[in-house]
């Protein structure tokens, strides 16, 4: 890969810090440090400002350190979601996303929901296309304090060829729509990724499969040498790319022509692993939705119709990524939350579920992917955020429980006792953010089903 982690100040925290602030120490929790490596009984974490300064047997408290016994319960690293779309707000539909979000209102639904992710324990996560462009901006918001949210890398406008992307004929055939840029040849796709990383794109999104009317499934919708176009120009500005691929084909493209992180990698076939393994790409399977779809859609009148083939693609593509990570490609974790199916704050840690029961890792190999491997996402060395280890990020989660037996704890936001975002503790005691509905946010329906006469008269 051409890429190269950019910021990450990784330097650790000076002893001058630590002595003058005191920091806070967690005492005698059991540490899941997120390596994969066995949880450690009665170890404390001291951590100033936001950095881990001291990860031991009994780490030295001075007299200014705020001591919090932590006995009982795991400290672990906060989770990284690699996949999630903060500016689309929840929609129902393909409909509401593209024609009934102003960017305007969009922002301001954003600032209210990605509070939500931190208290889900969230601490860093990737929103890689978002509408209107409005990922940088609400990143640099964050960070400004603005908007409590948690470390965010932001892509911009998801870029398309003219058969589209995952809303069939809703795309335009040029320009921009909603998260989608059409790209009309291929300088637009080597000038259109310039401008992004001008204007503050940590990574290039494309979505090499696309949706077409009377097709089943996605098909290809790229070239190779239009990957390259992107994929190139991206890595000589220092930008990595990602990329939306639901077929074997286009993962197989994606690896060739070097992007950086796969999502969905679907029905991955042996030339496809081939390419990934030798390429070095990481893939972010993002089964949530579709396992949300599948397994609880009927309980929010979902549109059913395509269950059975969404969990024909979760097991096969599993099988396959088990292969994947057996052969050191890195998964990463990601819950495409953003959709009316995935509500901010409710789904961030389900993939590691599935990672457990569908691909079959440990519970700790899956917390790995959901805490160091997103260093990636972050654009971060890895070790430096994602890991309880001196030296690394201040992003913590105390947790009532133990998620290296049952990931499913890290779900139940009932079970999270601390958070910490950059060494600060989150409020977890406020009441769950509620709003009523914005005019103009839902598509309109005159009614759910047709009035036949037959219905007027039973
Ligand atoms: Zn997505």
């Amino acid at each position: 890969m051409a890429t190269s982690a950019t910021s990450a100040a990784t330097s650790a925290a000076t002893s001058t810090t630590s002595a003058t602030s005191g920091g806070v120490l967690l005492s005698g929790g059991t540490v899941i440090d997120g390596t994969g490596a066995a949880p450690r009984p009665d170890t404390d974490v001291l951590i100033d400002g936001d950095r881990i300064v001291a990860v031991g047997p009994s780490a030295i408290a001075t007299a200014d350190t705020v001591t919090i016994d932590v006995g009982g319960h795991t400290v672990m690293p906060g989770l990284i979601d690699s996949h999630c779309h903060m500016t689309f707000g929840e929609p129902s539909s393909n409909d509401e996303l593209f024609f009934h979000r102003d960017p305007s209102t969009a922002m301001l639904v954003a600032a209210f929901n990605v509070p939500k992710l931190l208290r889900a324990g969230v601490t860093g996560f990737l929103d890689p296309d978002g509408i209107s462009d409005l990922g940088p901006a609400l990143r640099d918001g964050i960070e400004a304090g603005l908007v409590e949210g948690p470390r965010m890398a932001a892509g911009m406008n998801a870029l398309l060829t003219a058969a589209g992307g995952t809303a069939g004929r809703l795309i335009p055939d040029e320009g921009i729509a909603g998260y989608a840029h059409v790209m009309r040849d291929r300088s637009e796709m080597v000038r259109t990724t310039r401008q992004q990383v001008k204007y503050g794109a940590d990574w290039i999104k494309i979505l090499v499969t696309g949706s077409l009317p009377n097709r089943a499934g996605e098909l290809t919708v790229w070239s190779l040498d239009e990957l390259r176009a992107v994929t190139d120009t991206a890595h000589a500005l220092e930008t990595p790319t990602v990329a939306h691929c639901r077929n074997a084909e286009s993962t197989r493209l994606a690896a060739e022509a070097g992007v950086d992180l796969i999502f969905h990698a679907s029905f991955l076939d042996e030339p496809a692993l081939d390419a990934v393994v030798e390429s070095g790409a990481a893939i972010a399977p993002t089964f949530t939705f579709l396992a949300n779809l599948a397994d609880h859609g009927a309980k929010v009148g979902a549109m059913t119709t395509q269950v059975d083939l969404f969990r024909g693609e979760i097991a096969a593509t599993a099988m396959m990524l088990r292969r994947a990570h057996d052969a050191g490609v890195r998964l990463l974790c990601g819950s495409e939350s953003g959709f009316s199916l995935t509500p901010y704050g409710h789904w961030h840690a389900r993939e590691l579920e599935i990672f457990v029961d569908a691909l079959g890792l440990t519970p700790l190999e899956a917390i790995t992917c959901a805490t160091r491997n997103g260093a990636l996402a972050l654009r971060r060395p890895e070790g430096s955020i994602g890991v309880v280890a001196t030296g690394a990020a201040a992003d913590l989660l105390v947790v009532d429980g133990d998620p290296s037996v049952d990931v499913t704890i890290l779900g139940d936001r009932s079970r999270l006792r601390h958070v910490f975002s950059r060494g600060r503790a989150v409020d977890l005691d406020r009441p769950w953010p509620e709003r009523a509905i914005l005019p103009g946010e839902k598509v309109g329906l005159w009614s759910e089903r047709q009035l036949t006469w037959e219905i007027a008269h039973p």
